[in-house]
Parts: C-alpha cells; sequence; structure tokens
C-alpha cells in the first residue's frame, strides 16, 4: 500500500472562509493543502455573488460591535480589488423615533469615525445617498461576489497543494499527528496541524473526534427581481446597498432601460433545503417595500428573474467559532460564520494563522483583538471545564450554550 501524504497544515474546505485562511497561510510563507468535496472552490453557501459588509451597529452586544468593527477593517484591507464599495444605509427602525444628536453620540460611543459611521435625518439622507428615511449612513459599506472572492485567493501557487472532489468523513489522532480519513475509511492523508472549514460538516468531523458542537442550518432565498423602464418603483430604486430588515443592493440598470434588483433574504432556521421557494420571493418583495419604506409599490411589478438559495451555518449563540481547539492540539476550526461570511472570514484568517504559527499575542492586539474578544470566539466557549485533552474526551464535550444575551 502506498504511503499517504504527509502535509504539515491542512485546511479542509474551499469556501470563503478556508480559501481566506489558506491565501493567509501562503502569504506568510507556508506551504498548504486544501481539501474539498466538490470539484472547485466556493460551490456551497460562497456560490453566493450578492454579499455585503458593514460594521454592525445595533444596540445590546457590545462584544458583536467590536468584533465587527475589527473584522470590517480587515476585510476591506483584504479584499480592496474586489471590493464593491457604494455605501450601505441602514434606516432607522420603523417603530423607533430618531433624534440625530442621540444617534451620533451613540456611534461615537462605539469608536466609530464619521467616515464609517454617520447618523443622518431623512432630508440629509436623501441629499447623501438618495433615500428618504432617517438612519445611518455606512459610506464604506459594500458588497462581495463571495465566489470570484473564494476563487481568487486559490489561484496557482508553489506551495498549495488543492484535492477536489475528496470528502473527508472523520479526523483520528495518530501518534502526534492527526490522519484525515475518506468514507472508505482509507486514511487520505495526514497532517501536523488541521484547519476545519467546512461550515456544517464541521458538526460531524468534529464528533469524530468527540466534540459536539451547537451548529444549526439556516436557510436563506434572495430574489434577483427585474422591474420595468415605465414602472413606478423605478423612481424609489436604490442607488445604493440598504441594510435593515433584510437587505438589498444598488438596483442596476440594464440595456432596454429596465432594472434588475437584489433583495433578500428568508431566514429558515433548522431548514437545509436548497429548493427555490416561491413564499421566500413573496416575503422577498415585502422585505423590498419595507427597505424603501414604499408600501404602495406594487408587489406584482418585482418580477422574479433568479435567485440565490444558500444555507447558512449557525452557532448557538450566533457568534461565529474560530480558533484553536485546545483540547486537541493541532485542530482549528473556523465556522458557523452565518450571514457575516465576508467580515468573519478576514478575522479567522488573521487569528487561526496567528494561532497556528504561534505568533505572539501583541501582534493580534495591535489589530484590535483583546483577550475578551478572542475567548467569545473560541471553541471552548461550548465546552464545561475545557479540561486538557485526552482525559476529558467523553465528558468535556458536552455543549453549553452562554447565558449572555444572543448576538444576532
Ligand atoms: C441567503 C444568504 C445571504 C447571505 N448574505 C450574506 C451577506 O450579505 N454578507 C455576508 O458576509 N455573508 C452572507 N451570507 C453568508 C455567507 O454566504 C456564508 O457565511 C459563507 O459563504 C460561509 O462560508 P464557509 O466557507 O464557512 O462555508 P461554505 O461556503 O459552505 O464552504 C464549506 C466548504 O466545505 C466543503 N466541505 C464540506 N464538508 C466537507 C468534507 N467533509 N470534506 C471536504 N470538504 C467539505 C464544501 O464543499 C464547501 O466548499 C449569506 C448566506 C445566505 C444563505
Amino acid at each position: 500500500m502506498i504511503k499517504p501524504q504527509h502535509h504539515e497544515i491542512v485546511v479542509i474546505g474551499a469556501g470563503i472562509c478556508g480559501s481566506t485562511i489558506t491565501n493567509e497561510l501562503l502569504q506568510r510563507g507556508q506551504s498548504v493543502c486544501i481539501i474539498d468535496a466538490a470539484s472547485s472552490p466556493a460551490t456551497a453557501c460562497s456560490s453566493h455573488a450578492y454579499a455585503i459588509a458593514h460594521p454592525h451597529i445595533g444596540r445590546g452586544s457590545p462584544r458583536l460591535l467590536r468584533l465587527t468593527h475589527i473584522a470590517f477593517l480587515l476585510a476591506e484591507a483584504r479584499w480592496g480589488t474586489v471590493w464593491n464599495q457604494h455605501g450601505i444605509f441602514q434606516p432607522t427602525k420603523k417603530d423607533k423615533h430618531f433624534d440625530r444628536a442621540e444617534a451620533t453620540n451613540y456611534l461615537k460611543s462605539l469608536d466609530l469615525d464619521e467616515d464609517i459611521a454617520i447618523a443622518l435625518d431623512a432630508l440629509e439622507a436623501e441629499k447623501i445617498c438618495g433615500i428618504k428615511q432617517s438612519g445611518v449612513w455606512l459610506s464604506r459599506g459594500a458588497s462581495l461576489n463571495i465566489f470570484e472572492a473564494s476563487n481568487a485567493l486559490l489561484q496557482e501557487h508553489d506551495d498549495l497543494t488543492c484535492l477536489w472532489n475528496t470528502r473527508v468523513t472523520k479526523i483520528e489522532q495518530v501518534n502526534s499527528q492527526w490522519a484525515l480519513l475518506n468514507q472508505a475509511n482509507e486514511v487520505i492523508l495526514t497532517a501536523d496541524k488541521v484547519v476545519v472549514a467546512t461550515a456544517m460538516d464541521s458538526k460531524a468531523l468534529m464528533s469524530s473526534i468527540g466534540i459536539k458542537l451547537p451548529l444549526k442550518p439556516v436557510r436563506g432565498q434572495l430574489s434577483i427581481f427585474s422591474i420595468k423602464k415605465e414602472d413606478a418603483w423605478v423612481s424609489r430604486l436604490p442607488r445604493v446597498g440598504i441594510s435593515g430588515d433584510g437587505y438589498c443592493l444598488p438596483a442596476q440598470q440594464l440595456e432596454d432601460g429596465g432594472y434588475r434588483w437584489m433583495v433578500g433574504s428568508s431566514f429558515d432556521e433548522g431548514e437545509d433545503d436548497l429548493g427555490s421557494r416561491e413564499s421566500s420571493d413573496a416575503f422577498n418583495r415585502e422585505q423590498a417595500q419595507g427597505l424603501l419604506a414604499y408600501f404602495e409599490g406594487d408587489l406584482k411589478a418585482l418580477i422574479k428573474a433568479d435567485d440565490f438559495v444558500g444555507v447558512r451555518c449557525v452557532a448557538g449563540d450566533r457568534l461565529p467559532i474560530i480558533g484553536a481547539l485546545t483540547q486537541r492540539p493541532g485542530i482549528f476550526l473556523a465556522t458557523a460564520l452565518g450571514s457575516r461570511g465576508i467580515l468573519w472570514s478576514a478575522l479567522a484568517a488573521k487569528l487561526i494563522t496567528a494561532q497556528l504559527l504561534g505568533d505572539n499575542f501583541a501582534l493580534l492586539a495591535r489589530l484590535g483583538f483583546a483577550a475578551d474578544l478572542v475567548a467569545a470566539l473560541a471553541p471552548a466557549r461550548f465546552f464545561a471545564g475545557a479540561l486538557p485533552a485526552p482525559a476529558a474526551l467523553a465528558s468535556n464535550s458536552k455543549p453549553i450554550l452562554p447565558s449572555a444575551p444572543r448576538a444576532k
């Protein structure tokens, strides 16, 4: 029998998360082998072409605010060339009163400079970004084609090995190395360090080494509508992104004078069916009315042209799971990116690479990471006691959800 290949570092999963981590490791001079069950990068949730990115500015979850601020700056720097910066407007919730001074003070308290987030009343917002609603203007907010970004990250490189059409079904510790096995229980390869970035499938892979993760699928459908050039919606269509109850991209004018407009998305908890649904398009039409505060808009004029359906992977406390699995030295996890794949993959690339290469914490601190933030992302947050392996294999893998308020 041929001896399986050995790699120092293997990344499982070539979605945006695994691709970004791999790219960061290559930039740091490492040799990396990336494995994916599919025949090319970004075929699952990361086949998404319409994702937006902005720092979270909602109230009630201070760690999420700090983390998304750091992650936004990292994402902006990483994807500069494919970053489609059109700005994103976040309207005031319909049941909330807008007070500009109060909103400005609140944004200041988050350490967000005015070039990142500025409170605007409806008249100012109409002048600056064409939306006649009060809210917060995030001028550096952007969208990204996650599919293209993932593929660009995995261009040919002397230090990169890609293994496509290879599903890992089990991980096993063999002496001080990790063996990755396929469905026939054959060893695909061995590695010193393994980064697991397989979204929902991380649950099965982790359970093969005695770790239970509280992950759940959340199906989502985005709708791409076409709008005829003479329709009343045309004068209301946005030239910036809007993020509120749902989100939309700037409308694009077509050669015939009509428009194409992406609006999303449904949030179907516990579901993982990839089939397209009319009910999700109907939901998105109503979200479109809400985002533009155009409740008299004729829903039938939003003609379905296309859609994207994906399954998000979400953790019990809604934060991503990013970090070294201290109970299993050499295993690193980057999963549960939820609806923030752009931000969390940029953050995961820095954090996982720093932990894997044993960087001094001061380097991370310079990027804004504080110890409490690293702990908030760490897989260990779900395990009682976090005893060192291997004694803790069984008793230590019971998931415990933090009692802190849920991050959105
Ligand atoms: C409707 C919708 C709207 C969204 N909107 C936004 C948005 O506006 N902004 C934003 O930032 N994010 C958004 N997201 C989220 C974003 O798309 C995801 O967070 C991101 O794509 C997840 O990337 P990933 O690499 O973790 O997972 P995936 O893209 O699912 O990649 C996992 C990879 O692992 C591989 N794999 C799985 N199991 C195995 C195995 N056992 N062996 C080998 N390979 C395996 C798969 O083939 C796949 O390539 C949205 C998602 C949805 C569904």
